[in-house]
């Protein structure tokens, strides 16, 4: 194969066919070939007679061929049948080429060697192996020094195409020089990279398979390394970057903050105090702030943010802030109305149902006197020019993705920024997946909210809570009915919802049925919502639309129709809908028989915690990380081997580790940065 032939970080040199299969498999460049580990192995060193071999497990036999024929019964057929010094073994081809035929008659003419690799079978007419993967041996050669790889593949690429392709460029002048400090590396048990790498391309025989395949094995805990360090040196660069551009120090005395904290009817809690000075100190930077605020679903964000406008706004600029839906928006731009226009601020609400001349006008307001301007992100960044944009708050921040994420700070100067997410997700992975933001918890909810009670309930079952639903309103509550989630398809998904809205309607005549759903345009929407809020609608049917930051305290009710069907943080959210007044509230998870052993799995972590770390952490067990962030739509580069959970500990290591070579040794960075994620690091340069 002499088409190969490569420097590092040289484009792998292959015939188009192959090369766009590489393309499929992210191999463009002969580094990437390095890092393209096997995912298992086959033990070829050993040879194992054929009366020694067990049943089941895969073996390696050298054997020579006695007998060919093509045989009918059951059905055509090639058999084979082989002995070598310790007994027969027949071999079985049910699919089959007249080549091969011709290949096993000539192996048997010429008196040459078959090695074969399957799994052997004892029945009734003695040892057998159905389609066994063979060779014809030339007369002198010996078994490989080393297990053999089986790597990740793609359609029309075989292993043996993808195997001399990366011997090659592991043999080839191609970069494995030890990066790291040896020093260190020995310290902390790691071999160096060339060794670790070539150990996973080619393990000597005997080396533990179960290290191997857990990927426990020194040899994979420093690949895993590795990619972690990557990642942190990607993401704490660009920190670092965005760092050294300027902001406005919001220097304010505080007495616009004051005067909402005195108007609130309720005082911070402990840690929104702590997050608030958190984010006053981050504001009187010369840089931007870059700061996530993880709080659980009502542990009371929205006044956070609304103080840290407060001293944009004080100190002479202007605050935005962006909800991902429209509902949210409107619903914040009540509350903080009602907070900040009695203090004499300009709030201006952008809405998406306004005439486009209107709309014009609206922007040209929020450009020039507006003090705060909400809207959905969509609105806002579409062509609103600030005059004066001192901060930018993203609420909800985990629905925009990390696309969209990079992309608004891309845009709009360089204001403050902040970011809220109600999905908490575990301390390691959020340093993981978040290593370019500063991160605030809010790990305690005000006081005096009530628990939730979770009810697990068969859709059996469903008049009972339709009595349960008359009954809470009949006591002066609301309820939310919330529509099974059909991801399949938005029209699927709005015809349950409407058709549940005309079900209910009947089941409860008396009652006032409201609906909301994602076609309604956008004033539709406000104005069910503000009915829902002012209690003039008494059950409001709804989609996911209301997952997120709905706030209407009096609703004490939530029932969730075929629960089974979402995501965990999903139901969380939706459930934290209520409890959040002074009355006791119930989230009934309806579901529909039989459940799957993973959908039973799920639900019972859902009805066992109420804290949305817990449930995140134990949801990450279940379903692995990568799902769970949402990574591989969002274009951040997956970790294809480190596991965030298994390997918190790299995890941390990697983060002091990045912090110092981004400190110390820029050429190590770029090298590094080079060799693990080559051109797509482009991708994360924000
Ligand atoms: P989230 O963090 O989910 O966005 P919100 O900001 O919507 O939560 O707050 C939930 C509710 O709790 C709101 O009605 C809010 O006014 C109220 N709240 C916030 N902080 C406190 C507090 N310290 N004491 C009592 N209620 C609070
Ligand atoms: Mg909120």
């Amino acid at each position: 194969m002499s088409w190969c032939l490569m420097a590092p970080a040289d484009e792998i040199k292959a015939p188009d066919a192959i090369a766009t299969r590489l393309r499929k498999l992210g191999l463009l460049r002969v580094d990437d070939l390095v890092l393209h580990l096997p995912i298992r192995y086959e033990d070829e060193t050993r040879l194992t007679p054929i009366a020694e071999a067990l049943d089941g497990g895969p073996v390696q036999i050298e054997a020579q061929v006695l007998e060919v024929s093509v045989q009918f019964r059951p059905r055509r057929q090639l058999v084979a049948r082989v002995s070598d010094a310790s007994g027969e073994l027949v071999l079985r081809f049910l699919n089959f080429y007249g080549s091969q035929t011709r290949q096993l008659e000539m192996a048997r003419d010429e008196g040459r060697k078959l090695r074969l690799f399957g799994e052997i079978r004892h029945g009734f007419l003695g040892a057998e192996m159905v389609h066994p993967r063979y060779r014809v041996l030339a007369s002198d050669e010996v078994l490989p020094q080393s297990l053999t790889p089986v790597y990740p593949s793609a359609a029309g690429l075989s292993q043996s195409t993808l195997r001399k392709l990366i011997r090659k460029a592991l043999a080839a002048a191609t970069d494995l020089s030890e990066l790291l400090d040896a020093h260190w590396c020995r310290k902390n048990r790691l071999p160096v990279f060339a060794d670790a790498v070539q150990l996973l391309h080619a393990p000597p025989p005997g080396t533990p398979e179960a290290t191997l395949q857990l990927r426990t094995h020194p040899a994979w805990q420093r690949i895993k390394f590795d990619e972690v360090l990557a990642q942190q040196l990607s993401l704490r660069r660009a920190y670092m970057a965005r760092r050294k551009k300027g902001a406005p120090q919001l220097n304010a005395s505080g007495m616009l903050a004051r005067q909402l904290l005195a108007a609130l009817p309720f005082s911070l809690t402990g840690a929104q105090q702590r997050v608030h000075a958190e984010l006053a100190a981050d504001l009187m930077q010369p840089y931007p702030m870059q700061r996530l605020l993880q709080g659980d679903v009502g542990s009371g964000k929205t006044i956070l943010a609304a103080l840290a406008a407060c001293q944009a706004i004080e100190a002479g600029w202007q605050a935005a802030f962006m909800a991902p839906t429209e509902i949210l928006a409107e619903q914040h731009y009540f509350k903080l109305r009602a907070w900040l226009m009695p203090l004499g601020v300009e709030v201006v609400w952008l809405s998406g149902s306004l005439k486009k001349a209107a709309k014009k006008a609206m922007q040209a307001q929020a450009a020039t006197s507006a003090q705060l301007v909400v809207g959905t992100h969509a609105l806002i960044q579409g062509g609103v020019d600030f005059a004066r944009l001192g901060l930018a708050i993203v609420d909800e921040q985990h629905r925009f993705g990390v696309a969209q994420r990079l992309e608004l700070r891309r845009k709009g100067g360089n204001p403050h920024q902040l970011m809220m997410s109600a999905t908490p997700i575990p301390r390691t992975l959020a340093m993981s997946y978040y290593a370019d933001l500063d991160v605030s918890v809010l790990d305690e909810l005000p006081p005096g909210r009530r628990p939730i009670r979770t009810k697990l309930v068969s859709d059996a079952r469903r008049a009972e809570v339709i009595a349960r639903v008359r009954s809470a309103v009949t006591a002066g509550r609301q309820a939310y009915w919330v529509c099974p989630l059909i991801e399949e398809s938005e029209t699927l998904q709005l015809q349950t919802a409407l058709e549940t809205h005309v079900a209910l309607s009947e089941e409860l005549s008396e009652l006032r049925i409201g609906l909301v759903h994602g076609r309604l345009k956008p004033d539709e929407k406000a104005t069910t919502m503000a009915a829902f809020a002012a209690g003039e609608i008494d059950v409001l049917v709804a989609t996911t639309v209301i997952e997120v930051g709905v706030d209407v305290p009096n609703a004490s009710l939530m029932i969730i129709e075929h629960a089974e069907r979402f995501g965990l943080s999903q139901l969380h959210q939706l459930r934290g809908r209520v409890g959040r007044g002074v009355h006791d509230s119930v989230c009934v998870l309806l579901f529909a028989q039989p459940l799957s052993e993973t959908s039973r799995a799920r639900l019972k972590i859902i009805f066992e915690n109420t804290d949305g770390f817990e449930i995140a952490r134990q949801d990450l067990h279940l379903r692995g990380p990568g799902e769970f962030v949402g990574s591989r739509q969002s274009g951040v580069p997956l970790l294809r081997y480190a596991d965030l959970e298994a390997d918190a500990d790299l995890v941390v290591l990697a983060r002091a580790m990045a912090e110092q070579l981004l400190r110390d040794d820029p050429e190590c960075v770029r090298r590094h940065l080079a060799r693990w994620l080559g051109s797509r690091e482009e991708l994360l340069k924000a």
